[in-house]
Protein backbone atom coordinates (compact mmCIF):
# COMPACT_ATOMS: atom_id res chain seq x y z
CA UNK A 1 0.00 0.00 0.00
CA UNK A 2 1.17 3.63 -0.77
CA UNK A 3 2.47 5.69 2.00
CA UNK A 4 0.55 8.36 3.26
CA UNK A 5 3.05 11.55 2.79
CA UNK A 6 1.10 14.27 4.81
CA UNK A 7 1.26 17.86 4.39
CA UNK A 8 0.39 20.86 6.64
CA UNK A 9 -0.08 24.13 5.99
CA UNK A 10 1.34 27.89 7.26
CA UNK A 11 -0.44 26.72 10.77
CA UNK A 12 0.48 23.17 11.00
CA UNK A 13 -3.46 21.93 9.64
CA UNK A 14 -3.07 18.85 7.80
CA UNK A 15 -5.68 18.18 4.64
CA UNK A 16 -8.23 15.84 6.30
CA UNK A 17 -11.20 16.91 4.28
CA UNK A 18 -11.87 17.28 0.96
CA UNK A 19 -14.99 18.92 -0.26
CA UNK A 20 -15.81 17.76 -4.21
CA UNK A 21 -18.33 20.21 -5.92
CA UNK A 22 -19.91 17.27 -8.70
CA UNK A 23 -21.81 20.09 -10.24
CA UNK A 24 -23.19 23.95 -9.83
CA UNK A 25 -26.14 23.35 -10.57
CA UNK A 26 -29.33 23.12 -8.09
CA UNK A 27 -32.78 22.80 -8.36
CA UNK A 28 -33.54 25.14 -5.06
CA UNK A 29 -32.65 28.81 -4.93
CA UNK A 30 -32.30 29.09 -1.14
CA UNK A 31 -31.58 32.55 -0.51
CA UNK A 32 -28.61 32.85 1.16
CA UNK A 33 -26.46 30.80 -1.31
CA UNK A 34 -28.16 30.97 -5.12
CA UNK A 35 -30.35 33.95 -4.98
CA UNK A 36 -33.15 33.69 -7.80
CA UNK A 37 -31.94 37.67 -8.97
CA UNK A 38 -28.84 36.16 -9.73
CA UNK A 39 -28.99 32.54 -10.25
CA UNK A 40 -32.24 33.11 -12.33
CA UNK A 41 -33.70 31.48 -15.62
CA UNK A 42 -30.56 32.82 -18.44
CA UNK A 43 -27.95 32.01 -15.87
CA UNK A 44 -25.04 29.96 -17.67
CA UNK A 45 -24.29 27.19 -15.39
CA UNK A 46 -21.32 25.05 -16.56
CA UNK A 47 -21.75 22.61 -19.68
CA UNK A 48 -21.74 19.39 -18.86
CA UNK A 49 -17.38 18.84 -20.74
CA UNK A 50 -16.61 21.79 -18.10
CA UNK A 51 -17.30 19.54 -15.63
CA UNK A 52 -14.26 17.00 -14.05
CA UNK A 53 -15.10 13.64 -15.25
CA UNK A 54 -15.55 10.63 -12.88
CA UNK A 55 -12.09 9.53 -13.40
CA UNK A 56 -10.98 13.02 -13.35
CA UNK A 57 -12.56 12.87 -9.60
CA UNK A 58 -11.46 9.16 -8.82
CA UNK A 59 -7.49 10.74 -9.54
CA UNK A 60 -7.76 13.61 -7.77
CA UNK A 61 -9.61 11.84 -4.73
CA UNK A 62 -6.69 9.10 -5.20
CA UNK A 63 -3.88 12.17 -4.72
CA UNK A 64 -5.39 13.92 -2.08
CA UNK A 65 -6.10 10.68 -0.45
CA UNK A 66 -2.24 9.76 -0.81
CA UNK A 67 -1.35 13.39 1.17
CA UNK A 68 -3.62 12.40 4.09
CA UNK A 69 -7.37 13.26 2.94
CA UNK A 70 -9.54 10.49 5.02
CA UNK A 71 -13.13 12.00 4.30
CA UNK A 72 -14.32 13.16 0.78
CA UNK A 73 -17.92 14.93 1.38
CA UNK A 74 -19.50 15.31 -2.21
CA UNK A 75 -22.09 18.44 -2.56
CA UNK A 76 -23.02 20.52 -5.47
CA UNK A 77 -24.89 22.76 -6.04
CA UNK A 78 -27.21 19.68 -5.62
CA UNK A 79 -25.32 16.54 -6.09
CA UNK A 80 -27.83 14.29 -6.58
CA UNK A 81 -28.58 16.39 -10.07
CA UNK A 82 -25.07 14.91 -11.87
CA UNK A 83 -26.27 11.41 -13.61
CA UNK A 84 -25.14 8.41 -12.18
CA UNK A 85 -23.82 9.47 -9.44
CA UNK A 86 -23.64 6.27 -7.70
CA UNK A 87 -21.52 4.95 -10.15
CA UNK A 88 -18.58 8.00 -9.00
CA UNK A 89 -19.19 6.44 -5.74
CA UNK A 90 -18.46 3.32 -6.10
CA UNK A 91 -15.19 4.26 -7.87
CA UNK A 92 -14.10 6.50 -4.63
CA UNK A 93 -15.52 3.38 -2.36
CA UNK A 94 -12.49 1.67 -3.55
CA UNK A 95 -10.07 4.35 -2.52
CA UNK A 96 -8.64 2.57 0.96
CA UNK A 97 -9.40 4.86 4.35
CA UNK A 98 -11.58 6.95 3.04
CA UNK A 99 -14.99 7.94 4.64
CA UNK A 100 -17.62 8.83 1.77
CA UNK A 101 -20.09 11.29 2.48
CA UNK A 102 -22.48 13.51 0.77
CA UNK A 103 -24.53 17.13 1.39
CA UNK A 104 -28.14 17.05 0.06
CA UNK A 105 -30.90 19.38 0.02
CA UNK A 106 -33.20 15.98 0.31
CA UNK A 107 -35.59 16.22 -3.06
CA UNK A 108 -34.33 13.18 -4.49
CA UNK A 109 -33.20 11.23 -1.95
CA UNK A 110 -36.07 9.19 -1.41
CA UNK A 111 -35.40 7.68 -5.36
CA UNK A 112 -31.94 7.86 -4.64
CA UNK A 113 -31.30 6.74 -1.18
CA UNK A 114 -30.40 2.54 -2.32
CA UNK A 115 -28.03 3.18 -5.08
CA UNK A 116 -26.24 5.60 -2.69
CA UNK A 117 -25.85 3.04 -0.38
CA UNK A 118 -25.23 -0.04 -2.46
CA UNK A 119 -22.69 1.95 -4.10
CA UNK A 120 -21.01 2.35 -0.76
CA UNK A 121 -21.98 6.15 0.55
CA UNK A 122 -21.14 5.97 4.22
CA UNK A 123 -23.26 9.41 5.58
CA UNK A 124 -25.60 11.82 4.70
CA UNK A 125 -26.45 15.02 5.46
CA UNK A 126 -29.38 16.93 4.52
CA UNK A 127 -30.35 20.21 4.60
CA UNK A 128 -33.74 21.67 6.03
CA UNK A 129 -33.80 25.37 7.09
CA UNK A 130 -37.35 24.52 8.41
CA UNK A 131 -40.00 22.22 9.44
CA UNK A 132 -42.36 25.34 8.86
CA UNK A 133 -43.83 24.66 5.07
CA UNK A 134 -44.29 28.47 4.37
CA UNK A 135 -41.20 29.05 5.76
CA UNK A 136 -38.71 26.86 4.17
CA UNK A 137 -40.51 27.24 0.82
CA UNK A 138 -39.75 30.47 1.29
CA UNK A 139 -36.20 29.88 2.20
CA UNK A 140 -36.01 27.30 -1.07
CA UNK A 141 -38.08 29.43 -3.26
CA UNK A 142 -39.22 27.12 -5.15
CA UNK A 143 -41.58 26.03 -2.99
CA UNK A 144 -40.52 22.93 -2.98
CA UNK A 145 -42.43 21.23 0.57
CA UNK A 146 -40.64 20.15 3.70
CA UNK A 147 -43.02 16.55 3.69
CA UNK A 148 -40.77 15.58 0.65
CA UNK A 149 -37.68 15.90 2.33
CA UNK A 150 -38.87 14.14 5.03
CA UNK A 151 -39.35 11.23 3.16
CA UNK A 152 -36.23 11.35 1.92
CA UNK A 153 -34.84 11.40 5.64
CA UNK A 154 -37.23 8.72 6.65
CA UNK A 155 -35.82 6.50 3.38
CA UNK A 156 -32.16 6.71 3.69
CA UNK A 157 -32.87 5.43 7.51
CA UNK A 158 -34.57 2.99 6.66
CA UNK A 159 -32.26 2.02 4.61
CA UNK A 160 -28.98 2.09 7.32
CA UNK A 161 -27.91 5.98 6.89
CA UNK A 162 -27.74 6.97 10.47
CA UNK A 163 -27.53 9.25 12.30
CA UNK A 164 -28.32 12.04 9.48
CA UNK A 165 -27.02 14.92 9.95
CA UNK A 166 -29.59 18.17 9.35
CA UNK A 167 -28.03 21.31 8.43
CA UNK A 168 -30.04 24.40 9.60
CA UNK A 169 -29.00 28.12 8.56
CA UNK A 170 -30.42 30.36 10.67
CA UNK A 171 -31.05 33.82 9.33
CA UNK A 172 -32.84 36.53 11.48
CA UNK A 173 -36.24 37.18 10.88
CA UNK A 174 -36.46 34.24 8.66
CA UNK A 175 -36.65 31.51 10.32
CA UNK A 176 -35.11 31.52 14.04
CA UNK A 177 -38.75 31.34 15.29
CA UNK A 178 -38.79 27.52 14.11
CA UNK A 179 -35.54 26.19 16.04
CA UNK A 180 -37.62 24.98 18.61
CA UNK A 181 -39.89 22.98 16.31
CA UNK A 182 -36.70 21.55 14.52
CA UNK A 183 -35.48 20.74 18.09
CA UNK A 184 -38.31 19.12 19.53
CA UNK A 185 -38.77 16.89 15.55
CA UNK A 186 -35.36 15.41 15.62
CA UNK A 187 -34.69 15.14 19.41
CA UNK A 188 -35.01 11.35 20.70
CA UNK A 189 -33.99 10.10 17.30
CA UNK A 190 -30.59 9.18 15.96
CA UNK A 191 -30.28 12.17 13.93
CA UNK A 192 -28.32 14.96 14.26
CA UNK A 193 -29.43 18.78 13.60
CA UNK A 194 -26.94 21.44 13.18
CA UNK A 195 -27.91 24.87 13.03
CA UNK A 196 -25.73 27.10 11.35
CA UNK A 197 -24.69 30.75 12.21
CA UNK A 198 -25.69 32.53 8.54
CA UNK A 199 -22.91 33.47 6.73
CA UNK A 200 -21.75 35.67 4.29
CA UNK A 201 -20.47 33.19 1.84
CA UNK A 202 -20.14 34.24 -2.05
CA UNK A 203 -21.12 38.12 -2.87
CA UNK A 204 -24.57 37.08 -4.17
CA UNK A 205 -26.73 36.71 -0.55
CA UNK A 206 -26.45 40.60 0.69
CA UNK A 207 -25.38 39.28 4.35
CA UNK A 208 -25.89 41.65 6.80
CA UNK A 209 -24.25 40.54 10.31
CA UNK A 210 -27.13 41.97 12.15
CA UNK A 211 -29.34 38.97 10.29
CA UNK A 212 -26.70 36.47 12.59
CA UNK A 213 -28.53 34.34 15.11
CA UNK A 214 -25.16 33.75 17.21
CA UNK A 215 -25.21 30.21 18.33
CA UNK A 216 -25.15 31.56 22.39
CA UNK A 217 -28.86 32.61 21.11
CA UNK A 218 -29.66 29.56 19.24
CA UNK A 219 -28.57 27.47 22.80
CA UNK A 220 -30.79 29.78 24.85
CA UNK A 221 -33.57 29.38 22.76
CA UNK A 222 -33.40 25.42 23.12
CA UNK A 223 -32.76 25.44 26.84
CA UNK A 224 -35.57 27.29 27.59
CA UNK A 225 -37.53 24.39 26.91
CA UNK A 226 -35.05 21.53 26.28
CA UNK A 227 -32.02 21.49 28.46
CA UNK A 228 -28.75 20.70 26.73
CA UNK A 229 -25.18 19.87 27.81
CA UNK A 230 -22.23 20.59 25.83
CA UNK A 231 -19.89 17.58 24.77
CA UNK A 232 -16.45 17.06 23.43
CA UNK A 233 -15.71 16.90 19.80
CA UNK A 234 -15.00 13.53 18.43
CA UNK A 235 -12.34 14.81 16.27
CA UNK A 236 -9.79 17.68 15.92
CA UNK A 237 -11.55 20.00 13.46
CA UNK A 238 -14.87 19.15 13.84
CA UNK A 239 -17.16 21.46 12.48
CA UNK A 240 -19.82 21.60 14.57
CA UNK A 241 -19.74 21.69 18.34
CA UNK A 242 -21.64 19.15 19.92
CA UNK A 243 -24.66 18.95 22.55
CA UNK A 244 -26.92 16.91 23.70
CA UNK A 245 -30.11 16.60 25.37
CA UNK A 246 -30.35 16.34 29.67
CA UNK A 247 -33.53 14.61 29.44
CA UNK A 248 -34.54 12.10 26.58
CA UNK A 249 -31.54 11.32 24.27
CA UNK A 250 -29.93 13.17 20.76
CA UNK A 251 -27.64 15.69 20.10
CA UNK A 252 -27.63 19.18 18.62
CA UNK A 253 -24.64 20.69 16.65
CA UNK A 254 -23.73 24.35 16.18
CA UNK A 255 -21.61 25.59 13.17
CA UNK A 256 -20.60 29.31 14.40
CA UNK A 257 -18.21 30.78 11.47
CA UNK A 258 -19.04 34.18 12.90
CA UNK A 259 -19.45 33.79 16.47
CA UNK A 260 -16.98 31.55 17.58
CA UNK A 261 -14.65 30.98 14.73
CA UNK A 262 -12.88 27.63 14.08
CA UNK A 263 -10.04 28.11 11.28
CA UNK A 264 -7.37 27.35 13.75
CA UNK A 265 -7.99 23.62 13.02
CA UNK A 266 -9.34 23.69 9.54
CA UNK A 267 -8.59 20.91 7.73
CA UNK A 268 -10.94 21.38 4.88
CA UNK A 269 -9.68 21.25 1.09
CA UNK A 270 -12.38 22.15 -1.88
CA UNK A 271 -12.72 21.11 -5.29
CA UNK A 272 -14.85 22.86 -7.78
CA UNK A 273 -17.22 21.05 -10.11
CA UNK A 274 -14.82 22.81 -13.26
CA UNK A 275 -11.71 21.02 -10.62
CA UNK A 276 -10.26 24.47 -9.02
CA UNK A 277 -8.65 23.91 -5.43
CA UNK A 278 -9.95 26.28 -3.12
CA UNK A 279 -8.10 26.65 -0.11
CA UNK A 280 -10.89 28.41 1.95
CA UNK A 281 -14.77 28.53 1.77
CA UNK A 282 -14.75 32.15 1.31
CA UNK A 283 -11.52 32.11 -1.02
CA UNK A 284 -11.50 34.93 -4.10
CA UNK A 285 -9.25 32.71 -6.18
CA UNK A 286 -8.95 28.38 -6.86
CA UNK A 287 -6.29 26.87 -8.54
CA UNK A 288 -7.00 24.93 -11.66
CA UNK A 289 -6.15 21.72 -11.02
CA UNK A 290 -8.46 20.16 -14.12
CA UNK A 291 -6.00 22.17 -16.84
CA UNK A 292 -2.76 20.31 -15.34
CA UNK A 293 -4.99 16.59 -15.78
CA UNK A 294 -6.21 17.36 -18.92
CA UNK A 295 -2.75 18.45 -20.73
CA UNK A 296 -0.97 15.32 -19.51
CA UNK A 297 0.32 16.25 -16.15
CA UNK A 298 1.55 13.16 -14.06
CA UNK A 299 -0.01 12.53 -11.27
CA UNK A 300 2.93 12.78 -9.10
CA UNK A 301 3.35 16.67 -10.92
CA UNK A 302 0.08 16.93 -9.33
CA UNK A 303 0.61 15.94 -5.96
CA UNK A 304 3.56 18.63 -6.21
CA UNK A 305 1.40 21.53 -7.13
CA UNK A 306 -1.52 20.54 -4.46
CA UNK A 307 1.58 20.50 -1.83
CA UNK A 308 2.61 23.70 -2.68
CA UNK A 309 0.04 24.74 -2.52
CA UNK A 310 -0.92 23.75 0.71
CA UNK A 311 2.37 24.24 2.56
CA UNK A 312 1.81 28.06 1.59
CA UNK A 313 -1.89 28.21 3.09
CA UNK A 314 -2.76 30.56 5.60
CA UNK A 315 -6.59 31.16 5.41
CA UNK A 316 -8.50 31.71 8.21
CA UNK A 317 -11.06 34.38 7.13
CA UNK A 318 -13.93 33.86 9.70
CA UNK A 319 -11.08 34.81 12.58
CA UNK A 320 -10.22 38.04 10.36
CA UNK A 321 -13.66 38.76 9.39
CA UNK A 322 -15.28 42.14 10.12
CA UNK A 323 -18.14 44.22 8.25
CA UNK A 324 -15.14 45.49 5.64
CA UNK A 325 -14.00 42.11 4.96
CA UNK A 326 -17.33 40.80 3.90
CA UNK A 327 -17.46 43.40 0.36
CA UNK A 328 -14.16 41.60 -0.97
CA UNK A 329 -14.12 38.89 -3.64
CA UNK A 330 -15.34 35.37 -2.75
CA UNK A 331 -16.01 32.50 -4.31
CA UNK A 332 -20.14 31.44 -4.74
CA UNK A 333 -20.59 28.51 -2.29
CA UNK A 334 -23.07 27.10 -4.80
CA UNK A 335 -19.80 26.37 -7.05
CA UNK A 336 -18.03 24.67 -4.23
CA UNK A 337 -20.29 23.49 -1.83
CA UNK A 338 -20.31 24.65 1.67
S1 LIG B 1 -13.09 30.47 7.05
FE1 LIG B 1 -11.75 29.29 5.71
S2 LIG B 1 -10.04 28.72 7.00
FE2 LIG B 1 -11.69 29.35 8.35
S3 LIG B 1 -12.78 27.47 8.86
FE3 LIG B 1 -13.82 28.35 7.10
S4 LIG B 1 -12.87 27.38 5.32
FE4 LIG B 1 -11.51 27.05 7.07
Amino acid sequence: MKKTLFVTDTFQRPIRDLRISVTDRCNFRCTYCMPKEVFGPGYQFLPKDELLSFDEINRLARIFNSMGARKIRLTGGEPLLRPNLDRLIAELAQIPDLELAMTTNGSLLARKAQALKDAGLDRITVSLDSLDDAVFKNMNDVQFPVKRVLEGIEVAEKIGFSPIKINMVVKRGVNEDTILQMARYFKDTPHIVRFIEYMDVGTTNGWQLEEVVSAREIIDRIQAELPIEPLDPNYRGEVAKRWRYQQGHGEIGLIASVTQPFCGDCTRARLSARGQLYTCLFAADGFDLRQLMRRGTPDSDIEAQIRTIWQARSDRYSEIRTENTSTGARVEMSYIGG
